[in-house]
């Protein structure tokens, strides 16, 4: 497995693959990686004879009240688990190779990013946007995997690449859950015992919004408010935002039969103590 931090090399390493016949699969990641991670790197596995892993903590994603400097790292446990899945190639820059002292040109939307985690964190998008189009033009691959545990990220990344005809499939993989049902995440390390346990509010509370809507239950409202209750049942819990969207386009829906597409994404952020964690449903209707 080869490991490089350094963007010309890589890009070296995969044009040659792609001289070479090769389809190529690419993994962004933030590193601390897990099980979620591990699903899209098998994914990619199957699908592409070469598959690559980013492991970057990229700072434009962050906004200046979040938790950059504590971000979980570990890369040596990262190489492992690569290394274990079959990766060709870890993808791991320092900020400086990323972003030149003046760097100064961004990509960014007018649509979809506005709501949910846009709401709170105005310009997560807009840095998620710009390292996956610099990751894409770095690890020229065929098809790139998203987790749908960042269903917003997944829809802007697919709207991204339609809008700017970049040639590369976006696939969505589903969410990896711990056996309790709290969705496997990098953050979840910052939880206590306690918190730990409050955090399957996130989940459970789904499940409800899930049984309803399969129930038959239309207005989004009330699928928003049987949510909310259960999240305000649990004291470690604040709410972020409880919202149903068009997975489409990510604008909000008061009928959940009105999904252009038919697809709804019912998605919550809740903090348990000071940690911020998400979850959703996509469901086709
Ligand atoms: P991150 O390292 O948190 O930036 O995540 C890198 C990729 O892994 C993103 O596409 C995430 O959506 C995906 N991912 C993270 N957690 C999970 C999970 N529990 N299940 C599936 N995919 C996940």
């Amino acid at each position: 497995m080869i490991i490089s931090g350094s963007i010309e090399e890589t890009r070296n390493q995969v044009k040659e693959w792609k001289r070479q016949g090769c389809r190529v699969g690419l993994v962004p990641t933030m590193g601390y990686l897990h099980e979620g991670h591990k699903s899209l790197m098998e994914a990619a596995k199957r699908e592409n004879d070469k598959v690559a892993v980013s492991v970057f903590v990229n700072p434009i994603q962050f906004g200046p009240n979040e938790d950059f400097a504590s971000y979980p790292r570990d890369f040596g446990q990262d190489a492992a688990l690569c290394e274990s899945v079959g990766v060709d190639l870890v993808f791991h820059p320092e900020a400086e190779e990323m972003y030149d002292e003046d760097f100064c040109t961004y990509v960014d939307m007018d649509g979809l990013t506005k709501e949910l985690c846009g709401k709170s964190r105005p310009t997560h998008f807009r840095g998620v946007q710009t390292v996956v189009s610099k990751l894409f033009h770095i690890i020229p691959a065929d098809r790139a995997y998203f987790g749908q545990k960042d269903a917003q990220q997944l829809a802007v990344i697919k709207k991204m690449v339609r809008d700017m005809s970049m040639d590369i499939e976006i696939v969505g993989c589903p969410i990896v859950r711990e056996p309790d049902g709290l969705a496997k995440s990098s953050r979840n390390t910052y939880l206590n015992a306690e918190e730990r346990q409050a955090a399957l509010v996130l989940s459970r509370s789904l499940a409800e919004g899930r049984k309803l809507a399969k129930a038959g239950e239309r207005n989004a409202s009330r699928v928003k408010d049987a949510i909310t209750g259960v999240i305000e049942s649990e004291k470690f819990a604040r709410i972020d935002y409880v919202e149903i969207v068009d997975f489409a386009d990510i604008t909000p829906l008061a009928d959940l039969d009105h999904a252009k597409n038919g697809e709804i994404l019912c998605a919550v952020a809740v903090y348990i103590g000071k940690t911020r964690l998400i979850d959703n449903f996509i469901m086709k209707l």
